[in-house]
């Protein structure tokens, strides 16, 4: 069975996001945690997905970690390579959309790489080269005070331009609204004109799927999952889909972990206030008194039973910028993420298997404390955020959400649609 497409994602909920986008387009997928060394055996499938945690590390950690991905991917003759982004361009001046780009172009051959986070199911829509979530421009959302990638500037073609020194330019709505025939002749066009990236808009998901259509032919595309599922509807075609095996599920005890400061997380938390055992991690007081985490864990232990324990960072923009004078921005994110790793896997060796994560980053440190290097798909809790099954033998489910992901009652629905 040929591997239809290898995608590399830079974080690991962005990843679970394009796979079950794969899997909901009828694709049978994989999804691997970190880059894969040349031991890890994988199933084969119409899909795999490489979950790599490099959207806020230095640019040249991050092409490098893309490219050992690519190159693993290649080895098992992939088709198509598509670079997995965030549904909000999350990124800074110094990258990594651009940086990882360039290289992935240049080790590819490709000429021309399209780019498009739209995802109109999660109300991310793109148009004139501007991303929207819902109806307002994405700098004037929570994006714009985000703890690791403030977005402050709506135009992704500015964006993408800050970041590399190729050209970036716009394949515009109307342009794709006329079909795939005048989607290749203008990308063709933007190619002659020396551009390296284009943006392109989608407000629907018919802009979608013509974009899919159009740059399936390329061997590089970039983008969300909107994207991605574009291409799927391609790409089904082609698949000799095999049956999923049947998912052994484990039904023990149930923690949430959030580290999310997103706009969504901080509702959703608010939501379960009084309703589940919890306990507030502040990173002041963590990065004073080494004994918080632990005193934390040793609660937590003692609350273990019928209903999830929620264990959060989460916090307000004052108290995230309170920390961040305190403590500077890094090392703020970095004793809120060891602590949540030191909790996650001193709870799975207490016996909990169920595990819900808010935040991209944080479930990157979750999983990798809980050393889970492959997952299988299960049913979605709300659209890309799936409950998934450890695939490499280790007892755990995960749902791993995006911090902006998800309804207001998403943890309690979490756990009734577990199954
Ligand atoms: P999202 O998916 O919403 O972007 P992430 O987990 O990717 O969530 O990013 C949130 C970042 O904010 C993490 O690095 C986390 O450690 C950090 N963080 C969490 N709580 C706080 C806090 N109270 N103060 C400062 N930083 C925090």
């Amino acid at each position: 069975m040929a591997l239809l497409i290898g995608c590399i994602a830079d974080d690991l909920t962005g990843a679970t996001d394009v796979a079950v986008t794969f899997s909901r387009e009828g694709l049978s997928v994989i999804q691997v945690n970190g880059v894969p060394d040349a031991t890890l055996k994988v199933p084969e499938a119409d899909a795999i997905v490489v979950a790599l945690k490099s959207r806020t590390i230095a640019a040249p950690g991050a092409v490098a970690q893309s490219l050992a991905a690519l190159d693993w991917l290649r080895r098992r003759d992939a088709r198509h390579i598509y670079f997995k982004i965030c549904s909000t361009f999350d990124s800074t001046p110094a990258g990594n959309i651009g940086p990882v780009g360039d290289a992935l172009c240049e080790a590819i051959g490709a000429r021309l790489n399209v780019v498009t986070p739209a995802y109109p199911r999660n109300a991310r829509t793109v148009y004139q080269g501007h991303l929207f979530v819902g109806e307002a421009l994405l700098s004037d959302t929570g994006m714009r005070t985000h703890p690791l990638t403030p977005m402050t500037d709506s135009n992704l073609v500015h964006v993408l331009a800050s970041q590399t020194r190729h050209r970036v330019g716009l394949l515009p709505s109307a342009v794709v609204a006329q079909g795939q025939d005048a989607v290749a002749a203008k990308l063709a066009a933007l190619g002659d004109e020396g551009c390296r990236h284009v943006i392109a808009d989608a407000i629907d998901d018919a802009q979608l799927q013509t974009l899919g259509a159009a740059v399936t032919p390329r061997m590089l595309a970039t983008g969300g999952a909107g994207l991605a599922a574009g291409m799927a509807a391609t790409l089904r075609a082609k698949t000799e889909t095999s049956r999923a095996a049947a998912i052994d599920w484990p039904r023990g005890p149930g923690v949430i972990l959030a580290g999310s400061c997103s706009t969504a997380t901080l509702g959703q938390l608010a939501k379960v206030k009084d309703t589940l055992p919890q306990r507030q991690l502040d990173p002041i007081e963590l990065a004073k008194d080494p004994g918080t985490t632990q005193a934390t864990i040793d609660w937590a232990r003692q609350q273990l039973g019928d209903k999830p324990v929620l264990i959060y960072a989460s916090a307000a923009p004052e108290q995230v910028a309170a920390a961040q004078a305190a403590l500077g921005r890094d090392r703020a994110a970095q004793v809120v993420e060891d602590a949540l790793r030191e909790i996650a896997s001193a709870l799975a060796a207490a016996g909990v298997n169920r595990f819900v994560v808010a935040g991209g980053e944080t479930s990157g440190a979750v999983v990798e404390a809980l050393g889970v290097r492959a997952l299988a798909i299960g049913p979605e809790i709300a659209p890309g955020v799936p409950w998934t099954r450890a695939a490499d033998g280790k007892p755990y489910a995960l749902a791993l959400k995006s911090g902006n992901f998800g309804g207001p009652d998403f943890f309690t629905r979490a756990f009734e649609v577990a199954p």
